[in-house]
């Protein structure tokens, strides 16, 4: 049984409790209330208590967005995190997670991504016209096939600020959506190993994780797993934000009001809330929607758009009126998912961090 005594005192407090629920985005696009941390934990409780794990509540476990909301709303200090990805392993051992994960496992494990070669014609030309080797490495990460454009402008602002970097030809995934996927299950941290030996190889001495989704796995799982980059690890705003400090970025001012969807991998996950803003601030005035920062309500980001996309869909939609009722003429976003979540929505312009500083710049 992968559910363990911390789990079981975690379940035990949640299983009896309401008062995250109003930050669940995947309970308020549902209206489901299994889909809550209380009701999930209620469940899971019973399996630790002999009761039979069903298919039933395995995609329950699976509906989690594994956003961090409810944990950072807990004045009590329970994360429902760490029995939700124990859960998911259990499952997966049982035989009873969702035909959609299997697939999805199984085509993550055949092609060793979720996403597939990078095609994009203007990105395969940038990374061509970079050096084999360079100090900096910016690890493309999940931007390179699900925003291009936002590769390409990643690219244009380093070139532009002088930095000696290069970009790997052929990548490893990080493995964050694997870890999502099976929890923290050894097939998961070998899966970040040989990625890490990969870019470890590469040789950089610093590395530019554009993908919160990598950034949080290179600083947070790598790390308790005890898997070493040799290398000193950024994230691409603050990177950026460095770089402007030191004078070596400018970026003019608009007259334009913008306003920011924090991804939870970098606010919650890695604290990161302020650079993204200055940066934004350098552009444009910034008006934030009431829940910003490490209380930023998810739009549907992560792994879980891989395999529930309609889950994505409704709370993109329900979080772009929150965007809008800032009076803001635009969302920024520093995350590959969360902006083609809220692109889709339409209702309100939709700009990338990368693109939106290199208009800028
Ligand atoms: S995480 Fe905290 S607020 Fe949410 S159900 Fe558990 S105890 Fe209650
Ligand atoms: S992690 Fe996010 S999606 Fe999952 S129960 Fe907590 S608030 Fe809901």
């Amino acid at each position: 049984m992968y559910i363990n005594d911390q789990d079981k005192h975690t379940v035990d407090n949640c299983r009896f409790c309401f008062m995250c629920r109003h930050v669940c985005p995947v309970g308020m696009v549902t209206g489901n209330e299994a889909n809550n941390a209380r009701a999930r934990a209620e469940l899971i409780s019973m399996v630790a208590r002999g009761f039979n794990y069903t298919a039933d509540m395995a995609e329950v476990v699976y509906e989690c967005a594994l956003c961090g909301a409810c944990t950072t709303q807990c004045c009590t200090g329970f994360d429902p995190l760490p029995f939700t990805k124990n859960a998911r392993m259990e499952a997966l051992a049982a035989d009873i997670a969702p035909a959609y994960i299997n697939d999805l496992l199984d085509k993550i494990e055949a092609e060793g991504s979720a996403y597939g070669p990078v095609t994009d014609e203007a990105l395969l030309s940038e990374i061509a016209s970079l050096p084999e080797k360079a100090e900096t490495l910016l690890f493309l990460g999940n931007t390179a096939s699900l925003a291009p454009e936002s590769a390409v402008a990643a690219i244009k602002l380093l070139k532009k600020a002088g930095v000696d970097f290069a970009v790997m030809k052929s990548e490893p995934d990080c493995g964050m959506d694997f870890a999502d996927i099976v929890g923290p299950a050894e097939e998961a941290r070998q899966f970040a190993a040989a990625a890490s030996e990969k870019i470890n190889a590469f040789g950089a001495k610093t590395v530019v994780a554009l993908s919160p989704d990598s950034a949080k796995m290179f600083l947070r799982e790598y790390r308790e797993w005890g898997i070493e980059l040799n290398a000193d690890v950024r994230t691409f705003p603050a990177y950026v934000l460095g770089l402007m400090n030191e004078g070596k970025l400018t970026f003019t001012a608009s007259e334009e009001t913008v306003t920011y969807q924090d991804p939870f991998r970098l606010a919650r996950e890695l604290h990161e809330t302020e650079a993204p803003r200055a940066l934004i601030k350098a552009c444009a005035a910034l008006k934030d929607m009431y829940r910003h920062g490490e209380e930023a309500i998810s739009c549907g980001e992560g792994t879980i758009g891989l395999y529930r996309p309609d889950l994505t869909v409704l709370m993109a939609a329900r979080r772009m009126p929150e965007a809008i009722s800032t009076g803001a003429s635009m969302v920024i976003t520093a995350c590959p998912t969360s902006y083609n979540a809220l692109k889709a929505v339409g209702t309100l312009p939709v700009k990338s961090l990368e693109v939106f500083l290199w208009e800028h710049c």
